[in-house]
């Protein structure tokens, strides 16, 4: 790791004058620490592993250096047509997880490149939208492309752009990429990619993959953490998706992460067979676990979760506050749970010690509202995200909230059933 010596303007870092002006525009009065510590390297074009999460200032740290990378080796636009590559060529090559955060690196991207006066061209593309605009805006080749891996090896396939250029690649939140089960896709793309190239990777979290992907893929890189030790192990994410696709989400979660051990949150006991049946229909085995099953075949369905005989198992409410098991790697709201504190419980059943878990929900239209009283309830905020293939429709407004969807406590029969806090004692009780 770096030690913490940074400097403490932008001028010290070593950025050229369109940059710096940019940066004045923007207010950025200092470097932010992973800035302050991986921009003189990356402007040296030395490969990075850096852990930063959003909010960090990390977009900036590949983008400033790389902006200026491209400038100085004289971008697309300024080159004699002799030297143009031959087709749909790109320079710098960034690898993002979700739709959302391809545009929003693209648009920071040509944010800080305003002084190069449209020298450097951008491009973002992403899955869930039509092909062919994008295809037509790649045509001459671009500087930068922001993608999903998904949609990049589509465009590749059909000719759209071509990887043979690339002298910087750059992933960003290589945890998420991975976590959403786009590893056969990368692995594709960084088969198609020159050997000779910069990489720099970011991730919010080092599980066992993206240790793997690091060390086939980084030369004698620097590391930086800015993240703190102690920051929570707990990844909670938020997928957006239509309600007639929330199973087939869900059963493309499930294969693709080969997860063993996850949980499945609905809200009623029918739920759950209903649910176990539909995901049987799509080869996959779950059990069930309800307040209508018996002691002993609840104690029986735990034991085969436990070790392993059980990887998926869908659960009532009940799961969320009495399970004598061990912290899980994953753990799903298929339904949302009625109460913003059922969510703490239900998401506290994942996130082993020292290692990352789990927490997903997929979320159609009718939760939205829904979703926002539970962040707003325990004070948090996630980025709604789309998986390519199962984007939820932009079309469908949000509609008013269901009766369930009330906020804790204004359900008036509810109440009255409300456990008392002491959750645990208390199913021991009953
Ligand atoms: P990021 O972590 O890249 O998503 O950036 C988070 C936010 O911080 C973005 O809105 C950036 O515009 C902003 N930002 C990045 N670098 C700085 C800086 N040095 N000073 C102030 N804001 C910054």
């Amino acid at each position: 790791m770096t030690s913490d010596t940074t400097p403490a303007t932008f001028q010290d870092l070593g950025l050229i004058s369109p940059l710096l002006a940019r940066i004045v525009e923007l207010e950025y009065s200092q470097p932010t620490p992973i800035q302050a510590q991986a921009i003189p390297s990356v402007l040296a074009k030395r490969d990075l592993i850096a852990g930063a999460n959003t909010g960090s200032g990390k977009t900036a740290t590949f983008a400033l250096p790389l902006l200026q990378h491209i400038y100085e080796d004289a971008p697309l636009s300024t080159r004699k047509n002799e030297v143009k590559p031959q087709g749909n060529y790109v320079s710098g090559l960034i690898l993002v997880p979700t739709r959302e955060l391809a545009k929003q690196v693209a648009d920071s991207i040509k944010s800080y490149a305003v002084h190069f006066n449209g020298a450097i061209k951008t491009v973002a593309v992403f899955g869930g939208v039509s092909t062919n605009t994008q295809m037509l805006s790649l045509r001459g080749g671009t500087d930068i492309l922001v993608a999903t891996p998904g949609r990049l090896l589509d465009l590749i396939s059909s000719n759209a752009i071509k990887l043979d250029n690339v002298k910087t690649l750059i992933l960003d939140e290589a945890d998420r990429m991975l976590s959403l089960g786009f590893t056969d896709e990368l692995s594709e793309l960084l088969a198609l990619l020159p050997k000779q190239k910069q990489t720099l990777l970011f991730s919010a979290t080092f599980p066992e993959q993206v240790k793997t992907l690091t060390e086939e893929l980084l030369d004698n890189p620097i590391e930086i953490q800015v993240q703190s030790a102690d920051s929570s192990t707990l990844v909670q994410r938020v997928f957006t998706v239509n309600k007639g696709n929330k199973t087939a989400l869900l059963a493309h979660l499930i294969k693709t992460h080969q997860w063993r051990q996850v949980l499945i949150f609905v809200n009623a006991k029918s739920s759950c067979n209903h649910l176990a049946d539909k995901l049987s229909k799509r080869g996959i085995v779950a059990d069930v676990f309800h307040g209508d099953k018996g002691q002993s075949a609840r104690t029986r369905v735990l034991e085969a979760f436990k070790t392993g005989e059980i990887d998926v198992l869908i659960a009532t409410d009940i799961a969320a506050r009495g399970l004598d098991i061990e912290k899980l790697p994953v753990v799903i709201n298929f339904d949302l749970p009625r109460s913003p504190s059922d969510y703490m419980h239900r998401i506290g059943r994942s996130g082993r010690a020292g290692e990352v878990g789990l927490a997903f929900s997929l979320i159609d239209h009718e939760d939205y509202h829904h979703f926002k009283i539970i962040e707003k309830k325990n004070k948090i905020r996630l980025e709604r995200e789309q998986i390519e293939g199962f984007e939820a429709d932009e079309t469908v407004s949000e509609p008013v909230a269901k009766p369930m969807a009330k906020p804790e406590g204004t359900g008036k029969k509810k109440r009255k059933n409300k456990p008392p806090i002491n959750a645990d004692i208390w199913l021991k009780n009953t």
